[in-house]
């Protein structure tokens, strides 16, 4: 009877395999249709990013010149006054291999307040932050609709409110060619939108090329079942990624592992950057170059 069983489970994974590998086929001809022409450069890239404040130097300059001599091809600034950084960063990336990444932070209001002043303050804020993220040649803006006690709205309510105002902040986007990129947290820091799979939904219901969406490994740790799944469910909308062990310090210092999400992104051809939000344990000089030759070594491991 015992052995039976195991025979049973030893089948009933192989056929598990072959679904998911046959699942990962349909994704990529599913994609492959979304965007004619592009089937064969959806070959997935690894673009290491970090932001701006991990990265030791005096200025943004000297962080980025360190960047390019690690490996990396991405900058994530923060968003605080981008409007006035605008030629600092063109200089500090000017003749390097590197580019900005995403924005994150820097604009104020909240999107599902529910005080309609909150939420017109966050447009127009929001919308000027796009715009010098144009200007820097970014890949987007990164946007939270409400941390926990921001708002009083329940996920319901919030849900229609939020479609409205992205439609109109899709639409500045597109006009000044840039991209809203909505971030899912974990419960610990907001209640709406934790799932990559949530978020996708919303850039659907939005319909919109300028509000796209990102995954935060520190985040999906705690909130999703799979990696790889989160991120085949995210797809086409999928414009960014941040990258932090479980204990929210670089890859490889703890026992987080990004071989399966590594996977996902590699399901759906990901072209966008994979960017560190984390802290350092020990000296960043030795660790951060060590981080990048994990995460390349990581990239390897997933094969599809
Ligand atoms: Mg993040």
């Amino acid at each position: 009877m015992a052995l039976q069983r195991r025979e049973f489970l030893k089948a009933a994974g192989l056929a598990g395999a072959a679904i998911a590998a046959g699942g990962a086929n349909w994704l990529r001809a599913a994609s492959a249709q979304d965007r004619p022409g592009e089937a064969d450069a959806q070959v997935a890239v690894l673009n290491v990013s970090s932001q701006e404040g991990i990265i030791p130097g005096d200025s943004l300059k000297e962080k980025v010149e360190r960047m390019a001599e690690w490996g990396f091809q991405g900058v994530e600034p923060g968003g605080g006054g981008l409007a006035g950084r605008i030629d600092e960063i063109k200089a500090a990336i000017d003749g390097t291999p590197i580019k900005v990444s995403a924005i994150c932070g820097g604009y104020s209001g909240v999107p599902i307040s529910h005080v309609e002043e909150e939420r017109t303050r966050f447009k127009q804020s929001f919308k000027e932050l796009l715009s010098a993220a144009a200007a820097v040649g970014s890949t987007g803006v990164i946007v939270v609709p409400a941390f926990n006690n921001q708002t009083e709205l329940s996920n319901r309510e919030a849900r229609p409110i939020l479609i409205e105002v992205l439609k109109e902040i899709g639409e500045h986007a597109v006009s000044v060619g840039s991209r809203a990129l909505l971030e899912p947290l974990n419960r610990g820091e907001a209640f709406f939108l934790r799932q990559l799979a949530d978020a996708a939904a919303i850039c659907r219901d939005v319909g919109s090329p300028g509000v796209c969406m990102m995954g935060d490994f520190y985040h999906m740790n705690i909130e999703e079942t799979s990696d790889r799944g989160a991120f085949i469910s995210a797809g086409k909308y999928l414009h960014h990624v941040h990258l932090a062990s479980r204990r929210r310090v670089l890859p490889g210092q703890d026992e987080r592992s990004f071989v399966e999400g590594f996977r996902g992104l590699k399901d759906i051809g990901y072209q966008g950057f994979c960017s560190l939000e984390c802290g350092c344990d020990g000296d960043r000089t030795v660790e951060i170059p060590k981080a990048v030759k994990f995460l390349r070594q990581q990239w390897e491991e997933a094969h599809v």
